[in-house]
């Protein structure tokens, strides 16, 4: 028989790495609630034009890395490979606009891009996302990198690079991928052969080439952040200048290029100082054109994705379970309605469930490391496991009032 193991890029994710998961969900509902950001749930998957239209037909995303599938009726349908796109298509179809704004929303879920699987890159992975929509004040972009922070700070990821930039509007940026294609062609022979073949595609990717005779071009390269409109520098500033009254410290660097074709102004990416080669804690940006492309009203927006998987990885192990409260060496009836009532008292209680002698279940108590067992034999007996003081109950009410303590 075929052995059956977890598609290639997939992760279980077990005991007790699950639980710190949910932690991590917790601190971000705490993080983002107090801001107001609200959680949401968009479907999984979404129709293959959403991505195509708001991913950018252009990106690696697009062209290499999206799961698409037909279903029975002939449709394309696609797993979501990030989340920016459905949030803003059910603020569409919801008439969000609607709302008083900003609309301020988060969700934490599966994405799926068929990459390359290698330590901390996977085909299914988890993503924490805050977007807020509806409106382009600066405040919102620079709450979210601080929300972002503080939420990485909680989780325990230690030291990380923040990178900053701006990108303008798309129009400042498609002259200034014009200005920098027309100044690859005219230093052409100097670039790496991948770097040429691509200056029509995507110039920008320029900036991240490994080969040194590039990146000794790029050095004299027109930087994207000098091209601004005074009221995108303008932005821009005011977002530097809040993020410096916060006290975060971070890096401008005019050579960020994210991967969607979405984002203006705003954009930025944090990097773990733990991680190797996949390193990259999370990102985002503003992209103000987004709404409008995917047919709703002028509408500007601005958010950030954190991958759970790699805050984890920086996180580092687990911390042991901190044990249960009662342990009860019992089985049958008279076991079970006591875990019953122990458990309705807001303790955590297990009982023997797997025909363990009496002299295993102590060890089983030991394991689980109960702060209490109740031994259930003609008479009820109560073991303080710190001290290993026995006691004898008359009855559950007498146990309760010792466990509860
Ligand atoms: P992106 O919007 O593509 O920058 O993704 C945001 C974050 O999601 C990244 O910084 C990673 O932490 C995480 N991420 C993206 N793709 C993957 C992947 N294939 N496997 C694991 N994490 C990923």
């Amino acid at each position: 028989m075929k052995k059956l193991q977890a598609p290639r890029g997939t992760l279980d994710v077990l005991p007790p790495d699950a639980r710190r998961r949910l932690e991590l969900y917790d601190v971000s509902a705490e993080v983002l609630g107090r801001a107001g950001y609200e959680p949401m749930e968009a479907p999984v998957f979404e129709d293959t034009e959403l991505f195509a239209r708001g991913v950018g037909e252009s990106t690696d995303i697009v062209q290499k890395e999206m799961f698409t599938f037909e279903d029975k009726a002939g449709r394309s349908l696609t797993l979501r490979p990030e989340a920016t796109a459905g949030i803003c298509r059910a603020y569409i179809e919801h008439g969000m606009h609607k709302l008083p704004q900003p609309v301020k929303v988060w969700e934490a879920g599966p994405f799926f891009r068929h990459e390359a699987p290698q330590a901390g890159r996977f085909r299914q992975f988890t993503q924490i996302d805050a977007e807020a929509l509806g409106s382009d004040d600066p405040t919102l972009d620079a709450e979210l990198i601080l929300l972002f922070d503080e939420i990485l700070e909680r989780a325990g990821t230690g030291p990380r690079r923040r990178r900053l930039s701006s990108l303008g509007t798309r129009e400042t940026r498609a002259d200034y991928v014009e200005e920098l294609k027309r100044f690859l062609r005219s230093r052409e022979s100097e670039l790496s052969e991948e770097v040429r073949a691509r200056i029509d595609q995507n110039p920008l990717r320029a900036f991240d080439a490994d080969d040194s005779g590039t990146q000794a071009v790029m050095k004299d390269a027109p930087l994207l952040i000098d091209r601004l409109a005074p009221e995108d520098a303008e932005h821009f500033a005011e977002v530097r200048a809040l993020l410096g009254s916060a006290g975060l410290e971070y890096e401008v660097d005019a050579t960020l290029v994210r991967g969607l074709d979405y984002y203006t102004r705003t954009v930025f990416e944090f990097e773990s100082e733990r991680l190797g080669a996949q390193a990259a804690l999370g990102g985002g940006g503003r992209y103000d054109g987004l709404i409008e492309e995917l047919g709703g009203p002028p509408t500007p927006g601005v958010g950030f994705a954190a991958g759970v998987e790699r805050i984890l990885l920086a996180a580092g192990a687990a911390e042991r379970d901190p044990g249960i409260d009662v342990f009860v060496a019992g089985t049958g009836r008279d076991a079970f309605v006591l875990v019953g009532q122990l458990r309705s008292s807001g303790l955590r209680a297990q009982m023997e469930q797997a025909g363990r002698s009496l002299k295993g279940q102590l060890k089983q108590a030991d394991r689980l490391g109960a702060r209490w067992t109740v031994i259930l034999g003609d008479e009820i007996e109560v073991k303080d496991m710190d001290t290993g003081a026995q006691q004898r109950a008359e009855s559950v009410d007498d146990v309760l009032g010792m466990v509860r303590g």
